[in-house]
């Protein structure tokens, strides 16, 4: 696509990068069918294409209206264009480029700043949304439903693992997942651990940086960045084997450090040696699972320590919903039916895998409408073959599915669990991820 840049534009890092995502394009409209937008709204200006122009516009000088910024608003970042698209046109960085740029000139009604002030601020403070999540789960039934929908129901996260290992791996110390689903972090330690592996949590790490960068915060988002690269970095060089994401929403924008960080001289490298040495789960997971722990064994349960009363971690109908951020994001594609299929997984089939589900970060609370609607077509896909339980690998599209539905929705680590042999003896341990962090990886 023939671009001529606004000079204020033109050869700034930002505009370096456009230039040649806009120069990829072709106009050919391959990614506007799959387009989840352009499906709900039928609007060329609601689908990748039609976004691209808006965008080129701005670039190239013109003044972005409301309107401009609505139709960028009600993307969901989902990437789907990205995996059609023919030409390679990297769309999610265009569109962080885009929407900052807009933000930068348009003003926002008061109602919808002050909405995403509250998401970027309350979200990403651990000892804000941490107590804020623990009374919204004890009064959860008294709940109105909108907010309902919004808290998960309490459950036991089971025990921590207690024991050293000289293999060590970094888990994220994520701004929600830890308070509204703790049971993931604690499934992926007690597996790993099993493996012999230590899962360490560093307390002085955060948010990965992906829900300020997407609310066109990207200073605040590379600041999130720095800081988990600073609190990492010690563990790096005292032998840590991976940091492991177990949420693709925030595995997909550690991996992104180093291009985030690039022009950052003081950053740049370390940025990208964490974004190299950072693995979603299912990446990282079944070359250590396959030596040491086989399915010929397994037990199959489904009544691990801090399990009770779960019976859909030993269902075997199974439906996977594979985030976007998995399967365009990180272009992580099969790898977690494959896994749980050789572990009795029934995997049904499910029509449109390749679309979102509509939780996409913030977008549930900041775009409820299309959300939903994105949402109740998603579940009708996942619940067309009649699971027992529905799988996935993000805890906004868990929390956000199951919103929906009475089907269990559940992480595909703790289903995973559930059918490795038994353990010869799981001890208590505190209730507190940070508190099985070491001093040192050493
Ligand atoms: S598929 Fe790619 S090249 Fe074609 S219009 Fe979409 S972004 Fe442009
Ligand atoms: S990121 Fe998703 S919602 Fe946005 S334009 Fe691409 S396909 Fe459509």
């Amino acid at each position: 696509m023939e671009t001529h840049l606004a000079d204020w534009f033109k050869g700034t890092p930002d505009g370096i990068e456009a230039e040649a995502i806009l120069r990829a394009c072709v106009h050919c409209g391959f990614c506007t069918a799959t387009c989840p937008t352009y499906q709900l709204l039928g609007d060329e200006k609601d689908g990748p294409r039609g976004r691209i122009y808006l965008m080129k516009q701005v670039m190239e000088g013109a003044q972005p209206t409301l309107t401009t910024m609505t139709h960028l608003d009600r993307c969901l970042t989902c990437r789907n264009c990205e995996t059609t698209c023919p030409s390679g046109v990297r769309y999610g960085h265009l569109v962080d480029i885009g929407r900052k740029l807009v933000e930068e000139r348009v003003q926002r009604p008061l109602g919808q700043r002050m909405a995403r002030t509250v998401l970027r601020e309350g979200l990403t403070r651990r000892w804000l949304f941490d107590p804020a999540m623990r009374l919204g789960k004890l009064v959860r039934p008294l709940l109105p439903e909108v907010l309902k929908t919004k808290v998960p129901e309490a459950r036991d996260p089971g025990s921590w693992p207690t024991d050293s290992h000289l293999a060590k791996v970094l888990l994220l110390n994520s701004c929600t997942q830890g308070a509204m689903m703790p049971g993931i972090d604690h499934a992926t330690a007690r597996v790993l651990d099993r493996l012999g592996v230590q899962a360490i949590i560093e307390p002085s790490s955060g948010c990965c940086g992906a829900l300020r960068y997407h609310l066109n915060d990207h200073e605040g988002g590379m600041a999130d960045a720095r800081r988990n690269i600073d609190a990492w970095w010690p563990y790096l060089e005292a032998g840590v084997e991976a940091i492991v994401m177990n949420a693709s929403g925030c595995g997909v924008m550690v991996k992104d450090y180093g291009h985030l960080l690039r022009n950052d001289p003081a950053y740049a490298e370390r940025a990208a040696r964490v974004a190299a040495m950072t693995f979603d789960l299912i990446e990282w997971l079944p070359q250590r699972l396959a030596p040491a722990l086989s399915p010929g064994g397994a037990g199959g349960s489904g009544q691990r320590p801090g399990t009770p009363g779960a019976p859909e971690l030993a269902a075997r109908r199974v439906a996977f919903h594979p985030p976007c951020t998995l399967q365009h994001g990180q272009q992580i594609k099969g790898a977690v039916e494959r896994l749980l299929a050789g572990w009795g997984a029934q995997i049904l089939p499910v029509p449109d895998v390749h679309l979102c589900c509509g939780s996409a970060g913030t977008y549930s609370v900041l775009q409820p409408v299309y959300s939903r609607e994105l949402r109740d077509r998603k579940l009708a896909a996942l619940q067309s073959g009649g699971p027992e339980v529905i799988l996935s690998a993000n805890m906004g599209c868990l929390s956000h599915l199951q919103s929906g539905t009475g089907t269990p929705v559940r992480h595909w680590i703790e289903w995973l669990e559930a059918q490795l042999p038994e353990s010869p003896g799981a001890a208590a341990a505190p209730d507190s991820a940070a508190a099985a962090a070491p001093a040192a990886a050493s």
